[in-house]
């Protein structure tokens, strides 16, 4: 049987240059802007569009831009979103002896989101849901933070879902103050900010 060639090893040029090399994209590295983020100690700012935790709107008097149709859960790909949409009905919140009855507009149409969750567990943030919003209600902010060693917690529900009421506006239910159907219909209201 013929010997086989034994291995000599590196070269004594590659035992010299190797190091130089190797060290050489140390060096070229050190003097390069650092691109590793600092989080959570350093937040930085996302794209402007950026997918991140959803929004349930209002209209400038604080009613509330969903009208519970459910467009949103039917184009889910991930079947993330449940909603129950209820009747808005006009009237007195409370009875004559001032109880709390079963009455009252949430939304400027004729139904509400009653029940609205978005379960995190399963979003993938695709954004197929406030393309499918008919009203704008549902739109997306730039919160990415939205990780916790609950399970349970990551179901949002509507109340922490929807815009805080700002300047101006009335928590609901009330009335639709700022005109009838047509004007929140195509979102012209003199004189308020939307
Ligand atoms: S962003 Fe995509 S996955 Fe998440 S709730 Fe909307 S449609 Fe579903
Ligand atoms: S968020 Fe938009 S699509 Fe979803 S139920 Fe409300 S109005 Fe309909």
């Amino acid at each position: 049987m013929a010997d086989q060639p034994r291995d000599k090893g590196p070269s004594l040029k590659e035992q010299l240059w190797d190091p130089v090399a190797g060290f050489g994209v140390t060096f070229r590295t050190m003097f390069r802007k650092v691109v590793t983020e600092q989080y959570p100690k350093e937040k930085l700012p996302t794209a402007p569009r950026f997918h991140g935790r959803h929004q349930l709107n209002r209209w400038p008097d604080g009613l509330e831009k969903c009208v519970g149709c459910e467009l949103c859960a039917w184009a889910c790909p991930a079947d993330a979103i449940y909603v129950e949409g209820a009747e808005n009905l006009d009237g007195p919140t409370t009875d004559a002896d001032g109880n709390p009855v079963q009455s009252g507009r949430y939304s400027a149409g004729e139904r509400y989101g009653r029940v609205y969750q978005i379960n995190y567990l399963r979003c993938i943030l695709c954004g197929l849901c406030i393309e499918a919003c008919p009203t704008r209600a549902l739109t997306m902010t730039n919160e990415y933070e939205l990780a916790d060693d609950s399970r349970a917690s990551l179901i949002y529900e509507k109340s922490d879902l929807l815009a805080p009421l700002l300047p101006g506006m009335e928590q609901p239910p009330h009335a639709m103050l700022l005109g009838n159907d047509d004007d929140y219909y195509r979102g012209e209201f003199k004189g308020a900010e939307q």
